[in-house]
């Protein structure tokens, strides 16, 4: 906003040199500081939208190379706009992941969703600290204004997710209540529209390919029909822990359980036609800066378990990330990228970078400058040095973390076990590489527990909330506490 107008006032100068007598300049001045923008110049003002789809693996969505057309709306976007080919979630589940893309910090640093004294089930993590500045309260100091549209009960208001949103609507989802991409898109639509003529950042989550497979009646069947029969199986795909469990189940099974994942992709992606629809008619179109991303993917098998939470295997760890919209030059970028870069890329979208003492402490670097063509390698406080992106927390099991330093990627368990991929020659991870390269293997886990142990210094220490017993009910329905 601040910038806008001074370029307004700038302008105004400008073209007043050109002859206008002083006193005039003068009073052009203090009318532009008083009167308010109007809808002309507010047009120029971009509405940033912020879509975070639970549990949606990247190589699952058509612009990624999936097999199956679960997502021709969104392809459409993406061949217009910046797909970024190497993006890395965060962590391995919801509350940390959620944590990076408000605070633009590592999981190790915010600690939304860190094990705590109480102990290290799902009801017991801790909410996010409230010292770190979050994506909400940045936009709004800058008078925008701001809504939140989430449906994952690790992002109840009470455990700090909701910090800075002006309007913030949590509709928990359990299996069977407010799963539908459908309802999300229409309240953010209706708020959208209430606040059309204002600078608005909106967030809109997506619960639907999170389990349970319940495919909307719309999409149901589309790609299980086929495989039905052979897998002896039928809709919905229910239970985490029976299907984790079962040895035996068949090829066919499987199948049939990541064909009933695509068919809730494929719905999100029709709600989200429908909302993109919507944005036209309104007139935002024009004016709307779109990231598309998720807070971590799924394992459908891949490494002989399911769902996440328990791995930072790439099928959990490789999320989209797309950005489209004014000034947005359609490419794909193959830099490395993590969701500590949504919040400096959207506040440069916005034309209100992050100030210097918010900057400074932040993790990610702003993408807009590659997004829009202004240079063609990330910039960062040490980009003579290669990117290193850093993943932590587990839900299940013993805690991991992650280094990525393209192409070698090292997972490390608490107990000091590791995983070395390379994942330009092997991006679905067959290959663990560390008894081969031990140097590497140690170099990296240098270089991750030094990063760590710095994070966690400046982590100030929060106990868990208590969680009230509906919300307690919702989590333990999916499967996450007992
Ligand atoms: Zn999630």
């Amino acid at each position: 906003m601040i910038e806008h107008h001074r370029s307004r006032m700038r302008a105004g100068r400008r073209v007043l040199h050109h002859g206008a007598a002083p006193r005039l300049s003068i009073l052009v001045v203090l009318l532009s500081l008083l009167v308010p923008l109007g809808p002309s110049a507010q047009a120029a003002v971009p509405s940033i939208i912020l879509i975070v789809i639970d549990t949606l693996r990247a190589d699952h969505l058509g612009t990624y190379g999936h097999h199956r057309p679960t997502s021709p709306a969104l392809d459409r976007r993406a061949a217009q706009g910046a797909v970024f080919e190497r993006a890395f979630a965060s962590s391995g589940w919801t509350a940390p992941s959620f944590g990076s893309i408000l605070t633009g910090t590592i999981a190790a640093r915010h600690g939304q969703g860190a094990r705590t004294a109480e102990g290290d089930d799902a009801r017991h993590r801790a909410p996010l600290g409230k010292e770190l500045p979050t994506l909400a309260e940045q936009f709004a100091a800058r008078g925008y204004r701001t809504a939140a549209f989430v449906t994952n009960p690790f992002l109840d208001r009470s455990l700090g997710a909701g910090r800075g949103f002006e309007f913030y609507l949590c509709a928990p989802a359990d299996n069977d209540r407010y799963r539908r991409a459908d309802l999300g898109v229409s309240l953010a639509a209706e708020w959208l529209e209430r606040h059309r003529d204002e600078p608005t950042f909106l967030l809109l989550h997506f619960f639907d390919p999170h389990l349970d497979y319940d495919p909307a009646p719309e999409v149901r069947g589309r790609f299980t029909d086929p495989l039905a029969r052979d897998a002896g199986r039928t809709l919905p795909v229910e239970g985490v822990q029976a299907i984790r469990d079962d040895r035996t189940l068949s090829l066919a099974a499987r199948e049939f359980i990541t064909a009933a994942y695509d068919e809730e992709i494929l719905a999100v992606d029709a709600a989200l036609d429908s909302f993109f629809a919507r944005l036209e008619e309104l007139g935002l179109k024009e004016r709307s800066v779109i990231l598309l991303t998720a807070d971590h993917g799924e394992e459908l098998f891949d490494h002989g378990g399911f769902e996440h939470g328990h791995s930072l295997q790439q099928e959990i760890l490789h999320v989209p990330f797309v950005l489209w919209g004014p000034g947005v030059v359609p490419a794909r970028h193959t830099e490395p990228v993590s969701l500590v870069d949504v919040f400096p890329t959207l506040l440069e979208a916005a034309g209100v970078p992050a100030t210097p003492p918010v900057a400074r402490n932040l993790d990610g670097l702003s993408l807009w400058p590659l997004v829009v063509g202004r240079t063609t390698r990330l910039e960062g406080p040490a980009s003579s040095a290669p990117r290193e992106i850093v993943v932590s927390s587990t839900l299940q099991g013993e805690e991991q973390s992650a280094l990525v330093v393209w192409p070698h990627k090292l997972i490390r368990t608490e107990s000091g076990s590791s995983r070395l991929y390379q994942l330009d020659e092997d991006p679905r991870e067959r290959q663990d590489l560390s008894a081969a390269d031990p140097r590497r293997v140690s170099a990296l886990a240098r270089r991750l527990s030094h990063r760590l142990a710095v994070a966690d210094s400046l982590r100030r220490r929060v106990s868990s909330v208590p969680i009230d017993p509906e919300l307690h009910e919702r989590l333990r329905s999916l499967g996450y506490t007992r």
